[in-house]
Order: structure tokens, then sequence, then C-alpha cells
């Protein structure tokens, strides 16, 4: 029986609260389905920068070299020491230096949870490496320069390889769910760049036949999405967009606080929740840890395929239902107008759990 060895940064604000709810929920639910799990628990942010002087020190990024993933706690980069803050955010630092080229953040419809579109289960694959966040790129360096005191230059950067390995993704994806792909762009301005993205996509269409694929642009994109958010199956767009569209998506089916993602390459794979770490009510056990959790639902669903193990995606699914089902039964924190704490919501998704026949 293969041994999982997943990584655990708690990172900051409620972030140790809600990682240590969210490994607590995934132990029961491993011993449910009998899986063994090796949980490794790396410094990150605070905490490093106090032990190692650094947020993102050597021996975390060493050490999640040998694990099969990760759940990554918010960080609170804003109020790291002026010589951390410019290099080091360390989601960033990990999504471009392992180039987890796909950040995939659904936004689907959860029980007793108001939605303002009705009832939708979409998927966004983001492009994570290029686009208009350019920073860090290999063309572009941080990709702005400064001409005058009062003239900017920003760049967006587009190549055929990201293009094409997003793209492949999401049919992939679109494959094991609706068969329908929509590409969001702004070719008709950015003819060159955005019309790149949209010619890839539309020939990788052509070796997913059984996919339709639709297009529109960014702007009208945000329109259709608040109007018919359910007819929606898998979005693939560029980096900025992809921010945007995906944090509009998630407050629609309810509240961005419960938005999951996950950052993935073909072998390694990151979960994270979609919020920050909320430092103005950290250590108050009351923090949400729904993204969190659905986040490392995601990575047990990413590693059951990698690893081809179904009894990840049957751990997964205990968690994903009996939070669901903790939810309907009107068990939340302060945050969606309940009064469960942190450890609470945690502490009945786990009962729910072990009840499972
Ligand atoms: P970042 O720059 O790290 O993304 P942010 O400015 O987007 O941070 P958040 O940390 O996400 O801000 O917090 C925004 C608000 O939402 C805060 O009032 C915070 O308390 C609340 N919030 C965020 N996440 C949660 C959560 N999981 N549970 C409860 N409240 C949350
Ligand atoms: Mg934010």
């Amino acid at each position: 029986m293969t041994i999982y060895r997943l990584g655990v940064l708690k990172g900051d604000g409620i972030g140790p609260e809600i990682v240590n709810a969210t490994v607590d929920v995934f132990k029961t639910a491993s011993r449910k389905a009998n899986i063994d799990i090796e949980w490794l628990t790396l410094p990150m942010g605070w905490e490093a920068i106090k032990q190692y002087d650094n947020p993102l020190p050597e021996v975390t990024t060493e050490g999640l070299k040998n694990t099969h993933g990760w759940i990554l706690g918010p960080h609170d980069s804003a109020s790291y020491p002026p010589d951390h803050k410019k290099n080091l955010n360390p989601s960033g630092v990990l999504r471009h230096t392992l180039d987890l080229f796909a950040n995939i953040r659904p936004a689907k419809t959860l029980p007793g949870i108001q939605s303002m579109v009705g009832e939708a289960d979409l998927v966004i694959y983001r492009e994570n490496t290029e686009g208009f966040y350019a920073d860090r790129n290999m063309f572009v360096g941080h990709g702005e320069w400064q001409i005058t005191e009062d003239v900017v230059i920003t760049a967006g950067v587009f190549t055929r390889q990201a293009i094409e390995r997003i793209a492949h993704a999401a049919f992939q994806m679109a494959m094991k769910r609706r068969k329908k792909v929509t590409v969001v762009h702004k070719a008709n301005v950015l003819r060159l760049s955005n019309g790149l993205f949209l010619n890839i996509c539309r020939d990788i269409a052509q070796q997913y036949p059984e996919v339709t694929i639709d297009d529109y642009h960014i702007d009208a994109m945000a329109a259709h999405l608040a109007r018919r958010a359910k007819d929606f199956d898998v979005i693939v767009t560029e980096n900025m967009y992809g921010d945007i569209l995906s944090d509009l998506a998630g407050e629609l089916v309810g509240s961005l606080g419960l938005a999951p993602s996950i950052n993935a390459n073909d072998t390694i794979a990151m979960a994270q929740a979609a919020h920050g770490s909320a430092p103005d009510i950290a250590g108050k056990n009351i923090g949400n840890p729904t993204g969190i959790m659905l986040s490392t639902v995601m990575l047990m669903e990413w590693l059951a395929e990698k690893h081809n193990d179904p009894k990840l995606k049957e751990m997964g699914t205990y968690v994903e239902q009996s939070l669901a089902q903790s939810l309907k039964e009107g068990i939340k924190t302060k945050d969606l107008g309940g009064h469960a704490t942190t450890s609470e919501f945690a502490e009945a998704i786990s009962e729910k759990i072990m009840r499972i026949e």
C-alpha cells in the first residue's frame, strides 16, 4: 500500500486554525477510507521568518520535494519585514519556481448557502505563469518599466507552450464533466496576444471532438456569468482575467470565503483557499475552514487521478459530503451567520464522516 506524504504549511492569521481543522477532518477520512497518509508540517510565513528569517525557508522548499502535494495556508505577505516583501510572497514563489501552471478554481453552489445565480457548477482554468501578470517572467523580467516619472509601460506575455498546456488541461477536465469549454479573451482589441490564446485553444479543441467550444470577450463574460452562471462548465483564460473572473464567480455562488482552488502542473499540486489570512479574526477560533477544506478535497481528486488510486477520491468525497451536510443543517461559522467555532465545525464534519455507512 502506498503511503502518501502531504505537506502542511499553516501560514499566518487564521491559517493555523483553519489548516489544523482541515488536517483533523482528513485524518478522520483517511482512517475511514483506510489510507495511509503522513502529514509533514513545514514552516511558512511569520513563523518561518522568526525561525529562519525567511517566510519560505529552504527546509520548506526542500521538504516539499518529498511530498505528493501539500496544503498552503493563507499568508499575510503585506505585513512581512520590508526586505522580505519584495520577492517573497510564498504562494507566488511556489507557483513560479515549481511552474504550477494551472490555477483551477471551481465555483459551485453549496447547500444552505445563498447563491445569487441559482444552481451553478463551473470550473475556471486560469493560466498561472504569464499573460498580464508577467512579473518574474523569463522574457520580460518584472514586466513593468518606469519610462518617466509619469509614464509606465507594462507587459503581457503569451506563449504557445503555456497556452497549449492550459488548454489541454481544460479540455481534459471538460471530458470528465459536461463536455463544454468556454475561452475568455479580448481578441477584438488585443489582436495578437489574445488572438494567439483564442486560436491555440481552437486548435487544441480539434483533439477533443466530443467537447463543444465557445468563446466570449472578458467584459461580456462578466455579464454572462452574472446572468446565467449555470450554463458554463469549464472556462479557460489567461492569468489576470482568470483571477478576476474567479473572484466574481466565487462570490456569485455564495461567498469568496468559501472558494477553493488548486495550483497544479503535471507532477505536483498545491491546495490553496481563495481568501486571505483574515488577521482581524485570527486566534479567535472563528475562521471558516470551508475554502481550505474544499481545496484539499480537490487535491485528493487530483492525487487520485495521478496515482490511479480511487481511495484518495473516496476520502475527499467523505469530507465534501459531510461538509455539505453540516452546512445544510445550519452548522456554520460566524461569517455565514452561524455560531459554530472553527473546531466545532470540523468536529461536526468528522462525526458525520465516522457515521458514513
Ligand atoms: P489577501 O491580500 O491576503 O488576499 P484580503 O485583503 O483579500 O487578503 P482577507 O484576508 O481575505 O483579505 O479578508 C477579507 C475579509 O474577509 C476580512 O474581514 C476577513 O476577516 C474575512 N475572511 C476572509 N477569509 C475568511 C474566512 N476563512 N473565514 C471568515 N472570515 C474570513
Ligand atoms: Mg484577497
